[in-house]
C-alpha cells in the first residue's frame, strides 16, 4: 500500500468536507429589511365628509343594475328618470341587467316609520372592500318606499347617490338632506366629486406591502406580501428576486382580488453571491395597473446598532 498517497487523499477529502460545509451550511445569518417607505400613497383623499367613507367607487364607471318587478311602474320611471339624471351629470353610466346587478332596486309597499317619520327609502353600499387607496362598493342595494310627489324623482335620486357611496348633507336644500321636499337640488360639488374618483382607470394595483429576508451562510429566507390596492382582480404576474444585480429566481404571482392579499415566504434559496449588499423584489406585470412605482422594493442589511 502507497501510504503516502493514502493520506494525502484522506487529508484531501477532509478538507474538501470542511470546505464543503462551510460553502454549504450556515456559519452567520444577516438580516434585509426595507428602508423606503413601503407604502407609496399617491391618491388624494377626496372631500370625505361627503360620503360613508373616503374615495368610495365602483370598479367601474359602467354600473350595472336590477330593478325588482314588484316596484310599480311610477317607482320603476322614477329610478329610471334618476339614473339617467345622474347620468347627464357625471361620467357614470347605469346599464340593466338580468342577474349579478350591482345595483339592486327593490320596492316594499310597506310604510317604514321611524322615529316618528315616514321614511322615504333607503339607499346604500352594502358590499364594500376597503383598500388603501379605494373603498370599492361591489354591491349597492336601493329600497324605494314612498313615492315621490315632486316632479323631479328626488327620492330616487336620494337613494342612488346613497348607493354610490354619499351620506346624507345638513344643508336642508340639498338632495341627500335626510328630510326629502321638492325643492332640493344636487349639490355642484356630488358630480365633481363621482368625476374626480371616476377619472381613474378600473386597473388593478399590485404592491408591496411588507417584505424581509435572511441570508445564513449562502442561503437565503424571504417573506413578502403582495396586495391588490387596485380597482380589478389582477391577473397572473411574476416576482422577481435578486441579490446585488443578480437575478436569483422568479417566483409566479396567481391572480389577487381587489383588497385581498398574498404571503409568500421562501426558504433556502441558494445564493452564489459571497457579499450581498441589497436584495432586490420586482412584481413583473404585463397588465396596466394604478401605479407600477410600488412594484420594487429594495431591501438592505439592517443596522444592528439602530
Ligand atoms: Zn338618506
Amino acid at each position: 500500500m502507497n501510504w503516502k498517497l493514502f493520506w494525502s487523499s484522506f487529508a484531501f477529502l477532509i478538507l474538501s468536507t470542511l470546505l464543503f460545509f462551510y460553502f454549504f451550511f450556515p456559519y452567520n445569518e444577516i438580516k434585509f429589511y426595507s428602508e423606503e417607505e413601503v407604502f407609496n400613497f399617491t391618491l388624494p383623499t377626496y372631500n370625505s365628509e361627503m360620503q360613508f367613507y373616503p374615495n368610495m367607487r365602483y370598479p367601474g364607471k359602467e354600473i350595472s343594475y336590477k330593478i325588482s318587478d314588484e316596484c310599480t311602474l311610477k317607482k320603476k320611471n322614477d329610478m329610471e328618470f334618476a339614473f339617467d339624471i345622474i347620468e347627464n351629470l357625471t361620467v357614470l353610466e347605469f346599464y340593466p341587467v338580468f342577474v349579478n346587478e350591482e345595483i339592486s332596486v327593490n320596492c316594499n309597499e310597506r310604510d317604514i316609520v321611524e322615529g316618528g317619520i315616514f321614511i322615504a327609502g333607503e339607499g346604500g353600499p352594502t358590499k364594500v372592500v376597503r383598500g388603501e387607496k379605494f373603498n370599492v362598493i361591489l354591491k349597492g342595494d336601493i329600497l324605494l318606499i314612498r313615492d315621490s310627489q315632486c316632479e323631479k324623482p328626488n327620492i330616487a335620486i336620494h337613494e342612488l347617490l346613497h348607493a354610490l357611496g354619499f351620506a346624507h348633507s345638513l344643508n336642508k336644500h340639498n338632495v341627500m338632506y335626510n328630510v326629502t321636499s321638492c325643492n332640493q337640488k344636487i349639490g355642484e360639488d356630488i358630480p365633481k366629486l363621482i368625476n374626480d374618483l371616476y377619472s381613474y382607470p378600473s386597473y388593478s394595483d399590485l404592491s408591496f406591502t411588507e417584505a424581509h429576508a435572511n441570508i445564513k451562510g449562502r442561503y437565503l429566507n424571504l417573506n413578502m406580501t403582495i396586495k391588490n390596492l387596485g380597482l380589478k382582480s389582477s391577473e397572473r404576474a411574476e416576482i422577481e428576486i435578486y441579490t446585488n444585480d443578480n437575478l436569483i429566481k422568479k417566483v409566479d404571482l396567481g391572480p389577487v382580488n381587489i383588497g385581498e392579499g398574498k404571503i409568500i415566504t421562501l426558504e433556502n434559496i441558494w445564493t452564489s453571491s459571497l457579499k450581498i449588499e441589497q436584495i432586490i423584489l420586482i412584481i413583473n406585470s404585463d397588465f396596466e395597473e394604478l401605479e407600477k412605482e410600488n412594484n420594487k422594493i429594495t431591501l438592505k442589511i439592517k443596522n444592528e446598532k439602530n
